[in-house]
């Protein structure tokens, strides 16, 4: 099952150079929070991997990474992308089965952060590591040199810190901490792994008290809380402002605390002891005595109870009286307003704006950005060779959509300077110094440049091979065609992008429009281009149809203009089919819908790792209407008969969504020939790769079939039986029922005689009309209404 399911590393083909140190085996020691995620993560990326913790007593030696690896399985969110690959982690302890770590190329310490038993454990290891084995630790604050200073001379070279972020599947940020003698060859094998294998975001940073990301993320969750007490703002006022509003992750300061662990945060903020401005206030230290850490004891800044009719309320903490209150949602005009302006860009100066003697959101948001702004640059070259790094830490790291230095400059570094000045405020020498060398910004985006404080000017931003977003093409000149749901760019090569960047993606007539035209076989596009990619830099490929249009259409009566609208979306995965220009889908995230129809109609599809990819249209009460039913029957006559297309009945009409491009593989939306990119910011140039292999190789697109056997009248009564029976059991509602049937109706190709040969325009139309006939229902209407309003599906 598993060796099926690998996730083979040649299907990338930014598999790049072989290094003089391959990683084929991995050993983690240490069974805790993070090595055994860690140790997950590595087995999804194809390695066989030790998890080794302290031994128990008699039969359960073995019992803490024995109960590890069972937590795994089961953890949430997943760590594995498959349960099954947990067999790809062999467990022992310390005493009997140190053994298994002579075998492994890469051995990742990652027990307890103390200093004594990080030492000791790696006492211990060393006469078992072979003599090329990398050795690194996970430690996120003590000093790497103070670790290393334990190692014989000849282990010094190959050890260092690659510090992985929680949780390590879904945090792209991996620190390198390299002491001065480590050795380059080591150093590359590993962050190359972590780039290209784990998908993680690789930075170098220093040697100091808690790196890069926790560092700068650390120091400012902390000036949060203290311009909270200052201005008298709530809890959820201050997570408010330090959500989306300034491109920040969701959870704001608190929410996220809870996630991390008020434990886990002292511990970090304890690493600054002395040497930081920021200090923890004393409310958290009773927060801490009373156990109130967050979500792993129930309890922190937040915490939810039920009522006494039995709903649960959320309360929050009143930071004053120590006490849970109901929560509720704080009403701050300043981000209301904010609201209008969708690029963080243009909403970070609207939010400077405001009249700091008479607004508190305005006067707490200058305060904490300037107080950012100037540590970041303090910290210069302190904690990082550049400001890029920095700002790559923060965003792969803590998730923010602009780094510290990138944030500045969207506000302006003149104006913000010149206003700190007027105020009176402290400026950092490292900014002076930059706007006395005649520059204006941390970075010039044009020519991907950034400002190198050594040499005041600016030096070409690092950048891995292969790593690209379609913006990084995007010019005036590359641009070919363009409207508001999507663009055409030039990604030179002979390759070009049907880039997406509506709202979420969804798929409207502007799309329909400029996929169809630029995939016409006597178009321009086709002409001039020798094959195309479908993607975008957006954080999901798509949430599938528009459905906004759809619902207006069927609610003024439009039946006309859904029929329309139906047909142009088939022709629209009928061009991507049939191009005469190898067509490759390249989805990541959300891939719903009318975006995984899309998908489906590629030649081949090069997909990110992390896919959560589905037909959902039954969740709104309707059916793949855009060839996915079509595509779906297909793949099932081509491969093996009634089974498989069971499997596929099922996928479709219980609207199932994969939880990895491995999932996706057997919902049977991938097949094993698509390619599967660990790095998201990777994808594009694979995904161009495999599109210039395709054309170099003689492509010569597919011919609509005419001469598909339909599954017919017998396998359609298997299915409704299946449909029957689950509603017996009351799995499923009346209206269920009636959107399960019509889509076994299409997937069939109708009640015909078994093997009967029809087209793949038949299968199209018995889909339109099924979509359409779905349309008309009542419920059906209530469902996409329901969804597009919550953004959840209704059961009704
Ligand atoms: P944890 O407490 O969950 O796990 C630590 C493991 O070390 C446990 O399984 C424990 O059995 C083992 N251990 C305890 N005493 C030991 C001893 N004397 N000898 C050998 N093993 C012993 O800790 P964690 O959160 O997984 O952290 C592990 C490392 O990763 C630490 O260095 C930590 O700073 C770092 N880190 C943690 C996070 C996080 O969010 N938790 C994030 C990044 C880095």
């Amino acid at each position: 099952m598993i060796a099926q399911d690998v996730l083979n590393p040649a299907t990338s083909p930014s598999a790049g150079p072989k290094h003089s140190v391959p990683i084929r085996k991995a050993a983690v020691l240490g069974a805790g929070v993070m090595g055994s995620r860690i140790a997950a993560h590595l087995a999804n990326a194809g390695l066989p991997v030790v998890l080794l913790d302290i031994a128990g007593e008699g039969a359960a030696r073995s019992g803490i990474a024995t109960q590890a690896l069972d937590g795994l399985k089961k953890s949430k969110p997943a760590a594995f992308f498959d349960p099954a690959l947990a067999a790809r982690i062999a467990i022992g302890n310390f005493e009997d089965d140190m053994a298994l770590v002579a075998g492994c190329d890469w051995v990742i310490e990652a027990v307890t952060e103390n200093l004594a038993i990080k030492q000791s454990l790696i006492e211990k290891i060393v006469p078992h590591l072979r003599p090329d084995a990398i050795l690194t630790t996970n430690t996120s604050g003590i000093p790497i040199a103070a670790i290393a200073s334990h190692l014989p001379e000849h282990l010094r070279q190959r050890f260092f810190g690659a510090h992985f972020f929680n949780p390590p599947r879904y945090m792209r940020l991996v620190e390198i901490i390299a002491p001065p003698d480590a050795d380059p060859a080591a150093i590359e094998a590993v962050s190359h792994f972590c780039d290209l294998r784990l998908g993680k975001e690789v930075v170098f940073a220093r040697d100091t008290p808690n790196f890069i990301a926790n560092r700068i993320g650390v120091f400012i969750m902390l000036e949060a809380v203290r311009l909270m007490q200052a201005e008298d703002l709530t809890i959820e006022e201050v997570d408010a402002l330090t959500g989306t509003a300034i491109g920040w992750p969701r959870t704001g300061t608190f929410r996220l605390a809870d996630l991390v662990g008020l434990d886990v945060l002292a511990h970090v903020a304890s690493n600054f002891a002395g040497s930081h401005p920021a200090e923890m206030p004393p409310f958290f230290r009773t927060m801490l005595e009373r156990r109130w850490l967050g979500d792993k004891t129930k309890k922190g800044f937040y915490h939810k109870q039920r009522d006494s009719e039995g709903k649960e309320i959320r309360l929050v903490l009143d930071w004053k009286t120590l006490e849970h209150q109901p929560a509720v949602r704080p009403k701050i005009p300043s981000l209301e307003m904010a609201k209008n302006s969708e690029r963080l860009a243009d909403r970070l100066p609207q939010l400077l704006a405001g009249d700091v003697k008479k607004d508190k959101a305005a006067r707490f948001h200058w305060q904490l950005l300037s107080a950012l702004w100037n540590y970041a640059a303090d910290c210069l070259p302190e904690i990082a060779d550049d400001a890029a790094s920095v700002d790559r830490a923060m965003k792969a790291g803590f998730n923010w959509e602009m780094g510290p230095f990138q944030l500045w400059d969207a506000a302006g570094v003149a104006q913000t300077v010149a206003r700190m000045k007027a105020a009176g405020e402290p400026v950092s020498a490292n900014v002076e110094r930059l706007l006395a060398s005649g520059a204006t910004g941390w970075y010039r985006y044009d020519s991907a440049e950034c400002f190198d404080l050594a040499s005041a000017s600016y030096l070409p931003v690092a950048k891995a091979a292969g790593i690209a977003r379609v913006a990084n093409f995007r010019t005036k000149e590359t641009l070919v065609r363009h409207n508001p749901g999507a663009s055409l760019v030039d990604l030179c090569d002979g390759v070009a992008c049907l880039e997406l960047h509506s709202k979420k993606n969804a798929i409207g007539e502007d799309i329909v429009r400029l996929v169809t035209e630029t995939l016409r076989s006597d178009g321009d596009a086709v002409r001039n281009f020798e094959a195309f990619v479908i993607g975008g830099d957006a954080d999901n490929f798509s949430v599938g149809a528009n459905l906004m249009q759809l619902l207006l259409s069927v609610q003024e009566g439009e039946w006309d203009e859904v029929d329309l609208a139906v047909r142009a979306f088939q022709r629209m995965t009928g061009s991507i089919k049939f191009c005469p220009r190898p067509v490759v889908v390249a989805p990541f995230g959300f891939c719903f819908g009318g975006g995984a129809e899309m998908a489906l109609h590629a030649v081949r599809r090069q997909v990110h790792a992390e896919l959560y990819m589905g037909l959902v249209e039954a969740g709104v009460g309707l059916l793949p209407g855009g060839g996915g039913c079509k595509e779906m029957t297909l793949r099932a006559v081509d491969s093996g008969g009634s089974d498989t297309l069971r499997h596929h009945f099922e996928t479709i009409a219980m609207a199932k969504v994969s939880t990895s491009a491995m999932e996706a593989r057997r919902l049977c939306l991938l097949s094993h020939a698509d390619g599967v990119t660990m790095n998201r910011e990777r994808l594009l140039n694979d995904a161009k790769q495999l599109a210039r292999e395709i054309a170099n190789s003689g492509y010569a697109p597919p011919v609509p079939r005419t001469d598909i056997p339909a599954p017919g009248e017998n396998v359609l009564a298997t299915l409704k039986l299946g449909v029957y029976m689950m509603r017996q059991g009351e799995f499923i509602s009346d209206h269920d029922v009636k959107v399960a049937n019509r889509v076994a109706y299409v997937l069939c190709g109708g009640a015909v005689t078994p093997g009967t040969p029809v087209s793949e325009q038949y299968l199209l139309d018995l889909e339109r009309e099924g979509f359409l006939s779905l349309c008309g229902e009542k419920k059906t209407q209530e469902r996409i209404a329901f969804t597009l309003k919550t953004g959840k599906p209704l059961r009704n």
